[in-house]
């Protein structure tokens, strides 16, 4: 089966050299503040420091999704796949600030698993990137869905947007986000356990 269109285009990386983001991240913090108000020590590292990090946040679009999924094994139909609460952290495509929580994913095979230890790097994958939650609950959920083809799949996000608590309405609360697809009956299921 296809992955789903959204999913196929998935931007390429354009990630520049850590210098080049050393500039731009330079050029940040001098429009932010005076260079007179912070230390040597902040104007000289903390731009490399920056790049180095962002770079690693949106790793994610380096993440071949296709090839992630390809290994697969023959299973039993019917067999209730769930994992619970893995962690996850993201950037909101808003304010590229942080939000993070955790992701529970359940699937009612039909006649393919997959190795348990792909769940966690699809997370990753997938929230490493800049990100709104309803789109990467989607995206986890329907990547699984086009290339496993169980009878059912559920995705549980719930998360904190740090957009939310420590500005704006600088209210600390928690948001959750369902992807479900497949057979009903079955998505109720597994909502039940994944509750
Ligand atoms: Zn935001």
């Amino acid at each position: 089966m296809e992955l789903p269109k959204a999913i196929n285009n998935i931007p390429v990386s354009k990630i520049r050299d850590v210098l080049s983001l050393k500039e731009v991240f330079s050029s940040l913090l001098s429009f932010l503040v005076d260079k007179d108000l912070i230390s040597v020590e902040v104007c000289e590292h903390t731009p490399m420091r920056m790049s180095h990090a962002y770079k690693e946040l949106v790793s994610g679009y380096d993440v071949d999704i296709r090839q992630l999924l390809s290994k697969r094994f023959n299973c039993t139909k019917d067999t209730v796949v769930i994992t619970d609460r893995i962690p996850f952290y993201s950037l909101c495509e808003h304010h590229l600030l942080p939000f993070f929580g955790q992701i529970s994913i359940g699937f009612i095979t039909n006649e393919e698993t997959i190795g348990l230890s792909k769940l966690p790097k699809l997370v990753k994958a997938y929230s490493q990137r800049i990100q709104i939650q309803e789109n990467m609950t989607e995206q986890i959920g329907a990547s699984l869905y086009s290339q496993l083809s169980p009878q059912a799949i559920a995705v549980k996000c719930e998360a904190t947007h740090l957009c939310v608590s420590m500005r704006g309405v600088k209210s600390p609360m928690s948001t959750t986000t369902w992807f479900t697809t497949g057979n009903k009956k079955k998505i109720r299921e597994l909502k039940r356990l994944l509750h």
